[in-house]
């Protein structure tokens, strides 16, 4: 950045300076031409004052080299020239200086001499005889003037080029230092010397930052956790596998630990399909493909579905509420209904209730799935959509849970979203809400 900013300012400094010169050289002509001209129309006022014929005289005695004196008649024909022989002189009528002079009174003209580096300059004025008399000189054309000044202007140029240099590695250095003071103290609560224009981009930068972080935390954590409960299940299964095969086990006992195993492999396999599920969750970056559904229509097949499960848990589930289309995905509802159904059940006690509302109040599509069960203590509420977060770890193990199925709940929500929302009093019972936008 340092390099790039530096050549560019030197360019642009560079072309600044070129650009003045080479005006100024511009300028300067225009200046030195017009003095010129003044000149030449001084001598040849001072000609015409003298009366001609002692100009003419004067003119050859003092045998001036560079002014050159003409006298053209009305039919453009020279009738004096002090530099050349008048009858070899041809018609100066079409000269522009001339053609001036007999239109107006007097004119000018500049032609390139036999010299590039030369310019003849020319004043013409009419006389009161009808005749014009022409002034000119022989001068340095604006390529002398350029190359006589190139020297002067090119140690100028360079002079100034190296004050640009200095000046752009000083801007530079003062406009880039607090960029990597930042760069390099990003972990700081306030930037160091940054520009205020860049505290939006700091922030966003700091907040990915810390979100890397935290995800990487996440992951590492969720890496641990999986590895611990892959290894329960496993444990007891290689442990009363190898009691078998041992045989260790009793007639009896091998019934008992086949069903252990069986268990345990059922565990293993509902535990593997939430991670799955979950990591399918994680990497899905686009938003679900949505269809109408009627989400009571949803519900009610999920409460048919659990409704011998809750009687096993001595459990009633029924379902209140009004039919209710939205844009959602249907696979991802029966999920999230099947999922908070099925808890709302294994938390439950004998002879619970657990109620399934779809409702749609002012407009706001809502789910809400309440059940009389055990509860959950305020300061767990906030925790148990975390990925193997539970209140009581033996229950949930217990009742097959895998401690991930809230997680899974709040992605869907997400995905969708809409927001949850969790009441709930230890003893009395869980209501958990969702309401789509
Ligand atoms: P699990 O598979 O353990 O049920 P979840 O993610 O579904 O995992 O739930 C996380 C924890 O939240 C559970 O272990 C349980 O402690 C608590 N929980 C969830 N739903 C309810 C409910 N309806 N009543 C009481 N506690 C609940």
């Amino acid at each position: 950045m340092k390099r790039r900013l530096n050549t560019q300012f030197l360019l642009i400094a560079g072309v600044s300076i070129l650009a003045t010169l080479i005006l100024t050289a511009a300028v300067s002509y225009e200046l030195f031409r017009d003095e010129v001209y003044h000149n030449l129309k001084n001598y040849a006022q001072l000609f015409v004052s003298m009366d001609l014929e002692t100009a003419q005289a004067h003119y050859t005695q003092t045998g001036n080299s560079t002014l050159r004196v003409s006298v053209i008649n009305t039919d453009g024909s020279v009738s004096y020239d002090s530099e050349a022989d008048v009858a070899e002189m041809e018609n100066h009528m079409e000269r522009p200086e001339v053609q001036a002079a007999f239109r107006s009174g007097e004119g000018f003209a500049t032609r390139q001499s036999e010299t590039v580096s030369k310019n003849n300059f020319y004043y013409a004025m009419r006389l009161d005889d009808g005749r014009v008399l022409r002034v000119s000189e022989e001068s340095g054309s604006i390529y002398r003037v350029f190359f006589e000044t190139l020297p002067v202007l090119a140690v100028i140029a360079v002079m100034i080029f190296a004050v640009c240099v200095i000046l752009t590695r000083f801007m530079v250095r003062s406009f880039v230092s607090p960029i990597e003071k930042m760069a390099a103290n990003l972990d700081d609560a306030e930037p160091v010397g940054a520009y205020p224009e860049m505290r939006p981009f700091i922030s966003k930068i700091k907040k990915q930052h810390e979100d890397i972080l935290k995800s990487a935390d996440i992951r590492q954590e969720f890496t641990a956790n999986v590895t611990h409960e892959l290894k329960t299940p496993l444990t007891s299964i290689s442990g009363y596998s190898e009691l078998i095969a041992n045989g260790m086990a009793g007639e009896k006992d091998i019934t008992r630990f086949a069903r252990e195993i069986h268990h345990n492999a059922n565990r293993l396999l509902a535990l593997i399909n939430d991670i799955i599920r979950l990591s399918e969750l994680d990497v899905l970056n686009q938003a679900p493909d949505l269809t109408e559904v009627d989400l009571y229509e949803v519900a009610e097949s999920c409460v048919e579905m659990l409704r011998l499960n809750a009687q096993k848990h001595s459990v009633t589930i029924n379902m209140h509420g009004v039919h209710a289309h939205a844009l959602l995905n249907r696979d991802m509802m029966e999920e999230l209904i099947y999922n908070l159904c099925d808890n709302a059940i294994r938390y439950n006690n004998p002879d619970g209730r657990v109620d399934v509302y779809v409702e749609a109040p002012e407009g706001h599509l809502t789910l809400r799935v309440c059940d009389t069960g055990i509860g959950i203590p305020p300061e767990h509420q906030e925790r148990i959509f975390e990925r193997f977060y539970r209140v009581d770890k033996s229950r949930s193990k217990s009742s097959g849970g895998t401690g991930l199925g809230l997680a899974i709940v709040k992605h869907i929500v997400s995905v969708h979203n809409a927001q949850l929302k969790v009441v709930s009093a230890p003893g009395e019972g869980t209501e958990i809400s969702v309401v789509f936008p």
